[in-house]
């Protein structure tokens, strides 16, 4: 190596370092010791309570979980009272969108970004979230934002789109160019696309709303084309069905998610719901969703009705439900609504797992998703106990991603 070259590299390490130095402001490293001192911690959802604990975080991970006086607190360790509240693990929402509101985020000023995922997301305890459909590039800038630790966020996933052809949703904006496969092998070429941008799933509108018009249903075949590719790179597949045939074509087509219920049809037959079992499909209920989509509210309350029968009849057959709530679509960023609605179908310990141990073995995140020694310190203190009512899951004090307090109330 010549002196010339030697010093240049030397300057770009130098100008590295300033770079690294000054995109990570403030204290936000994982490294930072954090502990959770008093409260009651429910390590899982079949876990039983553990008061005045503590949890100790570092590096990004949980390191110890005990009784207070079994655990020591490092002097350095940042802490953080929690009595009288409650630890869980991070939350997932595995349905929402940067849609609405979320245009333009390169340009969107960090102030004003963080705001705006705070009101969305973090301050309902998310850590992680799935974009289920949205202007990739767009999403993949706030993702981009987020992991540059400049803006306090979750884990953002990504599936990209697909719609049937002439099956463009009249609630999306004519002008939106929207990716309309007409053959099987457009579909594969699309997921292979979506999946070689950076994306992480696909999902299929195997059923897309016309308003006036028939729904326009995903031919099978379509479906299948696009999910042999997701899965050959061990990708997840959501479906958006709209109505019975939208069911059923996702599940014929192999389907791993069913993103909504379908509240306007009468309940899945007894041959959907064992498919949907034997198959191992995961069913998002979005019951909130059903409350915007009418303006009397007498049939608003039949469509959430409908939603939790439907939610109820392939719980209790055992299926595997992961919360979800569209919102980024809807403006209802609340999610007290949707875990009082869940509430009608499950207990709060089966609500627990639809936030957490659910999704992170659905997904294959398995260092997530439980409050254990070794486990990623994604973390949610609640103010109130959900086990005495549902809706205090909506109560967030602080939402803690990888040992980092990324809301505090
Ligand atoms: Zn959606």
């Amino acid at each position: 190596m010549n002196v010339r070259y030697k010093l240049a590299s030397m300057l770009a390490v130098a100008i590295l370092i300033i770079v690294i130095a000054t995109s990570f402001p403030a204290v936000a490293s994982d490294d930072t010791e954090m502990a959770l001192v008093g409260g009651t911690v429910y390590a899982s959802p079949s876990a039983e309570p553990l008061p005045n604990a503590i949890v100790l975080a570092s590096g990004g991970k949980i390191i110890a979980v005990g009784k207070r006086g079994d655990v020591a607190i490092p002097k350095s360790a940042r802490v953080v009272d929690c009595a009288g509240k409650v630890v869980v693990a991070g939350f997932w929402n595995s349905h929402i969108h940067f849609e609405t509101g979320w245009e333009n985020a390169a340009n969107i000023p960090a102030a004003q970004l963080e705001q705006h995922v705070q009101e969305m997301l973090t301050r309902w305890g998310f850590t992680t979230v799935w974009d289920l459909g949205s202007l990739p590039s767009n999403t993949l800038t706030i993702r981009q934002r987020v992991e540059s630790r400049e803006i306090p966020g979750p884990k953002i996933l990504m599936a990209g789109d697909i719609f049937p052809k002439n099956g463009h949703p009249v609630y999306l904006p004519p002008e939106m160019q929207l990716p309309e496969a007409a053959t099987p092998d457009e579909a594969s070429q699309m997921a292979r696309n979506y999946l070689q941008m950076g994306l992480d799933g696909i999902k299929l509108f195997t059923g897309a709303y016309m308003g006036n018009k028939p729904v326009v249903n995903m031919d099978t075949a379509i479906v299948k084309a696009a999910v042999d590719v997701a899965h050959a790179q061990g990708r997840r597949v959501f479906a958006h069905p709209q109505n019975r045939v939208g069911v059923d074509n996702a599940l014929a087509g192999g389907v791993d998610i069913l993103a909504h219920t379908i509240p306007s049809e009468p309940g899945y037959t007894e041959v959907e719901l064992s498919r949907m079992k034997q198959q191992h499909t995961a069913l998002i209920p979005t019951l909130t969703l059903w409350t915007t989509v009418v303006q009397d509210p007498a049939i608003a309350n039949q469509l959430v009705q409908s939603g939790v029968d439907e939610l109820k009849a392939y719980f209790s057959q055992g299926g595997t439900i992961l919360f979800g709530t569209d919102v980024g679509f809807i403006s209802k960023y609340d999610t007290t609504q949707e875990f009082e609605f869940m509430g009608r179908a499950m207990e709060w310990r089966d609500i627990l797992a639809s936030l957490t141990t659910n999704p992170s073995n659905f997904f294959h995140a398995d260092m997530n998703g439980r409050v254990e020694k070794g486990m990623d310190a994604d973390l949610v203190v609640l103010d109130a106990d959900p086990s005495a009512d549902v809706r205090n899951f909506a109560k967030v004090a602080y939402t803690i991603r990888r040992g980092r307090i990324i809301y505090s109330k």
